[in-house]
Parts: C-alpha cells; structure tokens; sequence
C-alpha cells in the first residue's frame, strides 16, 4: 500500500467530481455547461496561425497581450487582470492567497462544490450561508465576521441572478474582507460586478471563456479587481506554475474578445432557447428557477429526479443529478442547439 507516502494532507482531500465526459458518440451533452455552439471562426483561425515552429517557445509568463485585449474590453487597467488555466485555477489561487485568516470564509450552502474543495486543500476554515426558500442568495446573511465572501453569480447549479445593487450594498456593509463574485455565466444576461471595481478595493471579480465563449477545452479564465489582490494572485502563480497559459490558449482567448458580433449572436440564441425551454417545462408540469445562466434548473412535483435522469440517459440524453440535501429532486439542465432542446423535451416528454 503506498497511499503511506502521502503527504498527511492528501488522506483527507475531498476532490470535486466533473460531470461526466463521455466516451460514447452521439449523446446529447446537457450536463456540463458547455456552450453548443462552437468558438468564433476568428478563434479557430488564431489557433491554426498558432500551430508552427513557433510552439519550440515558451508562451510568455504574463500573457500580456491577453491581459491588454480583457483590460481594454472591460475598461480596465492591465494592473488589475490576472489570466490562468481555467477560472477553476484562478478561483483556486485565490483561495490560497486571500482567504487564509483568522475567520470562516462564507458562501452560500447551494453553490459551486470546488468551493468546500479548495477550502480542503488549503485549509481554510468556512462557513456556509442557507439559500431562502425561493433557492435566492440573500446578502444580508452575510454580515458575521469571515475571512472573505464568495458566491457566484448568477448562482450554480440554481441561475439565479443577484442584482449589482445588492452585491453593492454588501460592498458597503463588508469592507474588511475581500469578496469574490464569480461570474461564470454573467454574459447570458446579468450584469457584471466588475464596473464596482474602482470604487470597491476589496472586490474581485472572475470570469471565463469557457462557457459563453466557447472555449472550455483551452482553459482561460480571469480575475479583475485592485492592482494589490492581483499581486498577490500574481505572487501565488509565480510559486507555482509561471506558464498557466500556453501560446495557442493566449492567441485564441485575443480573437475571441476581437470577435463582439459571434460572441453576442451566441449568447443570445443561448438566451431566447432558455426561455422557449423554461416555457416548454412548465407545460409539461416542471417547477423551473428563473435562469440567467446557460442552463435551467427544474423540478417535477410527481417525478423522481434521479429516476428521470437515468431514464433520459437510457435515451440518450445526459443532464446533471446532484444528490445534495435540499437540490436531489431538481435537475440541471444545460442549454443546446435547439434541435438538441427539442430532442430533450420530447424524451422528457415520453417519460412524465
Ligand atoms: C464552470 C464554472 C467555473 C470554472 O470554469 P473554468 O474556467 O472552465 O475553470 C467556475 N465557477 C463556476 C460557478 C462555474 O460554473
């Protein structure tokens, strides 16, 4: 048994588990939130120009040119963007260089699971906030003493959008800790947090390219905030991995911010098929949250949501099952083509 050679940390890891990835053709994907649509052809161009001699070179260190095309995107100075592999590598650097102190870090009890995990790994003492019974994050919960604030927004797995006017006013009330607003699903219509940051040092805002951009398989995702919160992330990177961003990865993540007409298109076809879908599932009996996210999250009052998940998944169909307290009658579903939303529903259809 050599599990003895770990490190006295490592027996005690509780590792986030993905959605499945299946190595199967021809299912319908609804359960990972990926974007059905593919990246802009401006990306796909960029990466082919990437494909040379060229890959004998380090990428460079910073992606300074990345950093360049987000800051004048979001209207922001490069000092306050950090790039990494994925926001899940962001997030986790953060966790690691802000939350470490002497109080609970909060977040909401229904929310991202890599939350609890990172906290694990650098063990970092939290504390959960119970959503209310409409499944809303309610910011005035969170007034105890902590070591930061974290949520997403809209929230996951439920899309609920909370407004910029109440994440201000918990900027107002909690100016001793930094707070994390992760914006992975902020382009299918909330409104970002990121224009705060100038009047709120203590904020720090992440994004990624892999959902509304379309480019989960290259892992880029971003933080905004103060020039001090991004050194220290800064700090964090360099003692751990000083490429986290290869050169196809920076060159694509370029066109795809140069590319505003593909990327509204498609978030906006992402959106009117939410709301058709949203629509169909309530004919069809389902309780759905209201969703400003690229999936929907439903419930049926008579119908098991495992047993549905396994019987669209005999058919074929792969949505997202979480066997949480509170959350094991609801589904997850991710938003598809709308052929794949129409082929989901008539399963769905067959078996309530
Ligand atoms: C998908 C997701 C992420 C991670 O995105 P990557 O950039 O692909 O690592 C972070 N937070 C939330 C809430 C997500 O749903």
């Amino acid at each position: 048994d050599m599990s003895q050679f770990w490190s006295p940390i490592v027996h005690d890891l509780d590792p986030y588990v993905p959605g499945e990835q299946p190595k199967v053709a021809n299912l319908v994907k609804l359960n990972t939130n990926e974007n059905p649509y593919g990246p802009s052809p401006k990306v796909l161009e960029a990466i082919r120009l990437g494909v040379s001699d060229q890959l004998r070179l380090y990428p460079d260190p910073n992606a300074t040119k990345l950093k360049q095309a987000i800051a004048e995107y979001h209207q922001v100075d490069i000092q306050q963007v950090f790039v990494g592999n994925g926001s899940d590598e962001v997030l986790a650097h953060i966790f690691h260089a802000l939350f470490q102190h002497n109080a609970p870090l909060l977040f909401p009890d229904i929310s991202y699971s890599f939350y609890p995990v990172y906290c694990k790994l650098y063990q970092i003492d939290f504390q959960t906030v119970p959503l209310d019974k409409n499944f809303a994050i309610n910011l005035e919960d969170y007034s105890t003493k902590n070591s930061g604030i974290i949520f997403p927004n809209p929230n996951a797995p439920t899309g609920c959008l909370l407004t910029l006017k109440d994440i201000e006013l918990l900027l107002k009330r909690n100016t001793e800790s930094v707070i994390v607003v992760d914006e992975a699903y902020i382009d299918f219509g909330g409104e970002s947090a990121i224009s705060l940051v100038n009047n709120y040092p203590n904020l720090l805002v992440t994004q990624t390219l892999s959902k509304s951009r379309s480019l989960a398989g290259l892992r880029i995702g971003f933080a905004i905030g103060h020039p001090d919160l991004i050194e220290a992330l800064v700090r964090v990177k360099d003692s751990f991995n000083s490429y986290p961003l290869d050169s196809l990865a920076i060159s694509a993540g370029i066109a795809s911010f140069k590319d505003q007409t593909y990327f509204e298109q498609t978030c906006q076809k992402v959106m009117s098929s939410r709301d058709w879908l949203i629509a169909e599932l309530t004919e069809l009996g389902f309780e759905v949250l209201p969703s400003a996210a690229n999936f929907i999250f439903a419930k049926h009052p008579q119908f098991d949501a495992a047993e549905l998940a396994l019987g669209l998944r005999e058919q074929g169909v792969i949505v997202r099952h979480f066997k949480y307290d509170r959350i094991d009658q609801f589904l997850r579903i991710t938003i598809g083509t709308q052929e794949e939303n129409q082929h989901f529903l008539s399963i769905l259809d067959s078996l309530v």
